[in-house]
């Protein structure tokens, strides 16, 4: 979808022109709306008037059109856009997961508070490699630590949903990230996004096990947050 379009022609698609800027801040430049967007830095060049304002076309925050095409440069520039007042995603959201397999299968036994159902472990699995443009250091190598990682659900409806839009979830490259692992400290290894896993089956020693009766509201927030609901399966 990205293909020809400049950064600002993508912005603009999910904007609705502003007659009479507000008396607001603009919260990405914390600069009036009624003035120049105060955004400096690299990636600003190719935005016309720096004056303009745009009103994001379904969540209607408004912000210095700059600003948006500042922050689009600084993310992998995947051709959608997230509010960062409400998190509204425009267009479909992507992630910087390295190359890897995802797998998975159903095991017979239970999970601790799923004792009526079998479960469902995925298995990742991504070697270590070297980062790309879309990562903290470009043509820099990464660690993989830790895979394959068996992660696991409940195979009961709810369960294989969560599965289901973790499917897309990979697809879209938002199960890992490149970065640093809060748990270890290594730098330029992969590391679990935003959407939490189960990678204990029997016990809860870590806090990433069962029983968790919360944990599958929890990771469809989380998925939602990604902006991957329910609604997708049919697209
Ligand atoms: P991280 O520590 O940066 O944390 C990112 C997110 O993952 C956080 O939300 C955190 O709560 C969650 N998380 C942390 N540990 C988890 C776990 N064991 N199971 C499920 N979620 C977890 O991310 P990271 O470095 O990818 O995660 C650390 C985990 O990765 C380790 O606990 C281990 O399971 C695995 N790992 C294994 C080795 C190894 O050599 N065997 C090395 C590094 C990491
Ligand atoms: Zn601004
Ligand atoms: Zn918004």
């Amino acid at each position: 979808a990205r293909k020809g379009k400049t950064p600002e022609e993508v912005v603009k698609r999910y904007l609705q022109k502003v007659r009479n800027s507000p008396e607001e801040d603009c919260t990405i430049c914390m600069e009036t709306l009624l003035g120049p967007s105060g955004y400096k830095g690299p990636g600003v060049a190719s935005v016309s008037r720096a004056e303009s304002v745009g009103r994001l076309a379904q969540c209607g925050h408004l912000y210095h059109l700059q600003c948006l095409v500042a922050m689009y440069n600084n993310g992998n520039k995947d051709g959608s856009l997230q509010c960062p007042t409400c998190k509204t995603i425009y267009g479909v959201k992507t992630g910087n997961q390295p190359p890897g397999k995802m797998e998975y299968h159903v095991i017979p036994h239970s999970l601790p508070g799923y004792p009526d159902c079998k479960t469902i472990r995925i298995i990742y699995n991504i070697p270590p490699g070297i980062q790309g443009s879309e990562h903290p250091n470009p043509r820099k190598p990464f660690t993989a630590r830790g895979f394959p990682r068996h992660c696991y659900l409940p195979d009961n409806e709810k369960g294989r949903k969560v599965l289901r839009l973790l499917l897309v979830a990979w697809d879209r490259r938002l199960i890992f990230s490149v970065g640093t692992s809060s748990t270890t400290g290594e730098s330029d290894t992969v590391i679990w996004n935003e959407v939490h896993h189960k990678t204990e089956f029997g016990s809860n020693l870590t806090g990433h096990g069962f029983p968790d009766s919360g944990y599958l509201a929890n990771v469809l927030e989380e998925l939602k947050a990604q902006g991957i609901t329910e609604d997708e399966e049919q697209q």
